[in-house]
């Protein structure tokens, strides 16, 4: 299992930047699967970290976020980047390959739904419209009145 499987994806994000950044300052292994790091915070302060790479809830760190909790803080993402840099580009190639997957998706999707609307009548079509209109949120609302109402 990968350690920052345990961590919300923003704190993965945060690591990872955190690290590209350079924000972990140094580390050194303490024992066998234990890294104990120094990670620069937001506003120039220094968390104490350790993570743990066996049992990845038994990290630490001295953030507001972690501090006392069993949290993967994006301090602790970022410790473990540095430490396994291998690791930060997989979870790139990881997040790439799912963009990837994602809008070869969304195109095939695209083929299905252009066939079904072409497939609707007149009356179905000012049906959908409409409802399309009132309920993809504000922004479409109010795109749609300035475009086809006020204009
Ligand atoms: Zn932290």
């Amino acid at each position: 299992m990968q350690f920052f499987n345990s961590a919300s994806a923003q704190s993965v994000w945060r690591g990872y930047y955190y690290f590209k950044d350079n924000k972990v300052l140094y580390y050194e292994q303490i024992d066998k699967n234990i890294y104990y790091g120094e990670v620069l915070g937001s506003e120039n302060n220094e968390y104490e970290v350790t993570i743990d790479i066996s049992k990845p809830k038994r990290s630490t760190c001295n953030c507001a976020h972690a501090e006392g909790t069993r949290r993967i803080c994006k301090h602790k993402c970022a410790l473990y980047f540095a430490v396994f840099p291998e690791k930060a580009d997989e979870f790139m190639r990881m997040v790439e390959e799912r963009q990837e997957e994602n809008e070869k998706q969304r195109e095939k999707l695209y083929v299905a739904v252009k066939k079904y609307v072409y497939s609707l009548n007149k009356q179905q079509l000012r049906d959908e419209l409409l409802w399309l209109v009132y309920n993809s949120g504000e922004w479409v609302f109010e795109k749609f009145v300035r475009d086809n109402i006020e204009r």
